[in-house]
């Protein structure tokens, strides 16, 4: 256990985490630099395309310094806010973070509030600034920021370049200086105890749990069980990330690894779980939270013959993820269907390409709604509501509560005006304003979450050139004047469109929502139209005129009889089409339409 170091990188997305971690991999020797790809951690096709970090990456090294043998144990953990709770039990794993700032960009929100979650379990913080190879590095003040932000000295800093792997060897000595070696707290022989801080599941050895042994030793065979879940099982196979998975005899105290448990039903392996003997367990860890989804939409097939590989999928998913919920929802028009919890955009967005590329569904995916507590006047009686096409229409016989979220914006002062312009529009409160260094400044503010989802930090970021950094974390409920928008294709609501937006904001969302969808929905047949309906009365609409086809174009001249009979024949075609209001809705238009902004 001495010579173990446990660590994890912090840092704001795309300050080089990933980056700096195949540095790490190369110099220790645990991947050949043949073999080598960028960002080697980040494994999902998905993750590498879009340069982000879903899941969560463990990787044991080897390391000799001052003649002795190391095991450095890096976890590399997912940067956006979705996933806070994962990071803070990757955090509870282990002894140290490398605390990781781009020297360009200087400290970010996302970065203050993981240093938060740091600082609460008393980790030991190593400074380090990044991309000093770059020509605009503002390595200088970097240093100070870092100074300021944690009162440590500016010979503490590590100076890096994740690129060319300059200081990457400086940054391994300072790792097993300063983080300390595990430490046990329970001295029972023949039992253990360890944290589970993520899972992934296959299909012939169930559910993989990646563990950090805290207390005595796991071998194959042991009965164990989750202590949360009460799930028990025996420990099939065990071993080390490096970083494909390596089978050993057993992981002892202050070790990270996998335990293959066998276990095939979901909703048993929960981040944050403990896993302990069987008999005489060990109490588990403190911090255990279930997972609360944020945002809610519904997923639907497009054809309802795929209702069953959609079930399926889902709970395919959820094997892996158990942040995904999902229940099963019929509505009238839409067919049937599941209603979907996420921990945010990122997550459905995630959820849903997997769904399309991983088992080939067509879906209709229904805009994303915030959660509603709905208490009606008349009756006292509360509802839950996340889904918008079951909201009350008119909400004046009823009391509406929603979630409000404070958040943190950490920007260059020069922005702050910009900034605080868009407030307005998004509800937001200014709770405070502070200068956080001589040229950035902080602002904390409260918003209601509806509002976060309607692109703020997009806009945020469209205002600040990309400079202003933001986090939040839900709070409270606030009473909302909100009514339900419907929208309208061919004279039909289409349910999926629904949407639950602020009174206040109803006209012009209308005509934004209406405008944005003449431009994605592809031309019909048949001139349709598209409308915006709230408070029963329609206050958009517009029209999109009928595709032209000439169907007698392949009739070389003559013949103006056949001709005519040809023509007549569509026309009644369309107009039969007109009647029924059949306009078919591609899978991509509702993907369009979540993501308003693009
Ligand atoms: P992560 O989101 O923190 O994991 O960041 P990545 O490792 O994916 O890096 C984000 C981007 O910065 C990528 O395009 C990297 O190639 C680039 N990058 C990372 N480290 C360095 C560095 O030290 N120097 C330069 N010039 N670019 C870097
Ligand atoms: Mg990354």
């Amino acid at each position: 256990m001495q010579n173990i170091r446990n660590f994890s990188i912090i840092a704001h997305i795309d300050h080089g985490k990933s980056t700096l971690a195949d540095r790490l991999l190369e110099v220790t020797g645990t991947i050949e630099k043949r073999k080598m790809r960028e960002q080697v951690l980040d494994m999902m096709d998905l993750e590498r395309e879009r340069g982000i970090t879903i899941k969560m990456q463990p990787v044991r090294m080897k390391y000799r310094y001052n003649n002795e043998d190391y095991i450095l144990n890096l976890i590399d953990t997912p940067g956006h806010i979705d996933f806070s709770y994962e990071v803070s039990r990757a955090l509870k794993a282990v002894e140290g973070v490398v605390l990781l700032v781009d020297a360009t960009q200087g400290v970010q929100a996302q970065t203050l509030t993981v240093l938060g979650l740091a600082r609460d379990l008393n980790l030991v913080v190593i400074p380090v600034i990044n991309k000093i190879d770059m020509p605009t590095a503002r390595i200088e003040e970097t240093k100070k920021e870092l100074v300021d932000l944690l009162g440590c000295k500016s010979e503490e800093i590590i100076a890096v370049s994740g690129k060319s792997g300059e200081g990457a060897t400086t940054l391994l000595e300072a790792i097993v200086e300063r983080v300390p070696a595990p430490t046990e707290e329970y001295y029972e022989a023949n039992n253990c105890r360890a944290l589970v801080f993520d899972f992934s599941y296959s299909n012939h050895q169930g559910v993989i749990v990646y563990v950090r042994v805290f207390d005595g030793e796991i071998k194959k065979g042991q009965a164990l069980q989750f202590s949360i879940a009460g799930e028990k099982f025996t420990v099939l196979e065990l071993g080390t990330f490096q970083p494909d998975k390596v089978v050993t005899d057993s992981l002892k105290a202050g070790e990270i690894g996998y335990l293959v448990t066998g276990v095939k039903k979901t909703g048993k392996a929960k981040v944050g779980d403990t896993i302990v003997n069987q008999s005489k367990p060990l109490p588990a860890f403190s911090g255990y939270t279930e997972p609360r989804p944020v945002v809610w939409a519904s997923i639907y097939p497009q054809n309802a013959d795929d209702f069953d590989t959609l079930r399926q999928a889902l709970a395919r998913l959820q094997l892996s993820d158990s942040s995904l919920s999902f229940e099963e929802e019929a509505s009238s028009s839409l067919g049937r269907g599941f209603r979907c919890g996420f921990l945010g955009l990122l997550h459905l967005e995630i959820i849903s390409e997997r769904l399309k590329r991983e088992f080939n569904l067509n879906l209709v995916i229904a805009s994303p709604t915030v959660g509603y507590h709905v208490t009606s006047k008349k009756s006292e009686v509360t509802e839950f509501i996340s889904s918008p096409h079951l909201f009350p229409e008119d909400t004046k016989d009823y009391l509406v509560m929603e979630p409000w979220v404070a958040a943190k914006i950490i920007t260059p002062t020069e922005y702050v005006s910009s900034i605080i312009k868009i407030f307005n529009d998004h509800e937001v409160e200014l709770v405070e304003t502070d200068n956080w260094s001589a040229d950035r400044a902080v602002l904390e503010i409260a918003l209601p979450l509806r509002e976060l989802m309607r692109n703020f930090f997009d806009n945020l970021k469209s205002v600040s050139s990309g400079f202003a950094s933001f986090s939040y974390r839900l709070v409270e409920e606030r009473p909302a004047d909100v009514v339900r928008l419907d929208i309208l294709v061919g004279e039909k609501i289409i349910p999926a469109f629904s949407k639950i937006v602020s009174k206040k904001k109803v006209d012009r969302l209308s005509q934004e929502t209406v405008e944005r969808l003449k431009e994605v929905l592809p031309r019909q047949l048949i001139t349709i139209k598209i409308q915006a309906r709230a408070l029963g009365r329609i206050i958009a609409s517009r029209t999109i005129s009928a595709m032209r086809k000439d169907v007698t174009d392949y009739l070389y001249g003559g013949d103006i009889t056949r001709k005519m009979k040809l023509r007549e024949k569509q026309k009644k075609g369309k107009k039969k089409m007109q009647s029924r209001g059949e306009v078919s809705i591609p899978q991509d238009v509702f993907l369009k339409m979540i993501r308003l902004n693009e």
